[in-house]
């Protein structure tokens, strides 16, 4: 099934004026999770109608935008298009003010789910990849007496976070020096869907933790989303280079060397969050085959069954 774009959404997206055809982009030809090399075409548009192509890994059932923008370009995209995109898309004004309420709740709950692995755990320092405005970072660094630091591309959100406190760095963790820096809690919330790279930033994530360090990650869960809708495009947003299900997050986390001890199915029933230490990595770690068909298979019929 694929839905239609409303005409008003149409409209407002279009008023951005927003080239996504003409962004320079780069062709993955292998899967980012596994190192497979026969890849599945799934959609050939996005939710917003841009002509965006998402691909699926044949051997694990990784999906990923292919092509997609290169660095440069998702650069420029934080920089003004992503927050005005998704504002056009709902319909009313999303930015690094209104985001902050709906983060505070966010934070609270997230906060609560680790609380009985933080809490007395004896950590101090927290580094938060993709922290935006720092509302998480500060619930967390509050609640729990952690040292905290922001890191993230966006330079409006980067100066909010620092207004609260924290340590800020604007940049991408797979560039910045740390030196001998290391954490006891890592939180990557609502970020791991926009890397470029996520087996290199769950390897650098692992080298940062201290050997008491805790990992808090979260993911919208790819199957989640398309059955919430019952469409396969309405899932695929060009701001989303990947689509993790259960099955390849565990696979990611197993092969960076994290072990999950407790898992949350959000309220939102969209977001699944781990919280993981460290454990030997899996260099193998894979989903099932059954898995990886069932996957395809699920895919196929909510394409082509009857509504
Ligand atoms: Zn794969």
């Amino acid at each position: 099934m694929q839905t239609t774009i409303t005409a008003d959404r149409r409209q407002r997206i279009d008023a951005l004026g927003y080239d996504y055809a003409a962004q320079p982009r780069e062709f993955l030809t292998t899967c980012n999770l596994c190192g497979g090399s026969s890849l599945v075409v799934l959609t050939y548009r996005d939710r917003y109608g841009y002509a965006a192509q998402a691909d699926a890994c044949r051997t694990c059932g990784l999906a990923f935008l292919n092509p997609r923008m290169t660095a440069e370009a998702y650069g420029h995209f934080y920089q003004g298009i992503y927050r005005p995109l998704v504002s056009a898309f709902h319909g009313r004004l999303i930015d690094a003010e209104t985001i902050q309420a709906e983060q505070q709740e966010y934070a609270i709950d997230r906060a609560s789910f680790a609380r009985p692995f933080v809490e007395r755990a004896g950590l101090e320092t927290m580094l938060d990849i993709g922290g935006s405005t720092g509302v998480v970072a500060r619930h967390f660094a509050a609640t729990f007496g952690l040292a905290g630091t922001v890191i993230d591309p966006a330079p409006l959100e980067v100066a909010h976070a620092r207004r609260y406190g924290l340590e800020t760095i604007t940049g991408l963790v797979e560039e910045h020096d740390f030196g001998s820096q290391r954490f006891d809690l890592v939180l990557i919330c609502q970020t791991v869907d926009h890397l470029l790279d996520v087996t290199g930033t769950l390897r650098r994530v692992r080298e940062l933790l201290t050997p008491r360090g805790l990992l808090l990650i979260d993911i919208v869960d790819f199957r989640a989303a398309y059955l919430r809708n019952w469409s396969v495009e309405d899932a695929i947003k060009i701001d989303h280079p990947y689509y993790l299900t259960e099955e390849t997050m565990s696979a990611y986390l197993r092969r960076a060397g994290f072990a999950v001890v407790r898992t949350a199915y959000a309220a939102d029933h969209l977001h699944v969050t781990y919280l993981c230490r460290n454990a030997d990595p899996d260099p193998s770690a894979r989903p099932a085959a059954s898995a990886v068909d069932a996957l395809f298979r699920e895919i196929r019929f909510v394409q082509n069954a009857p509504r």
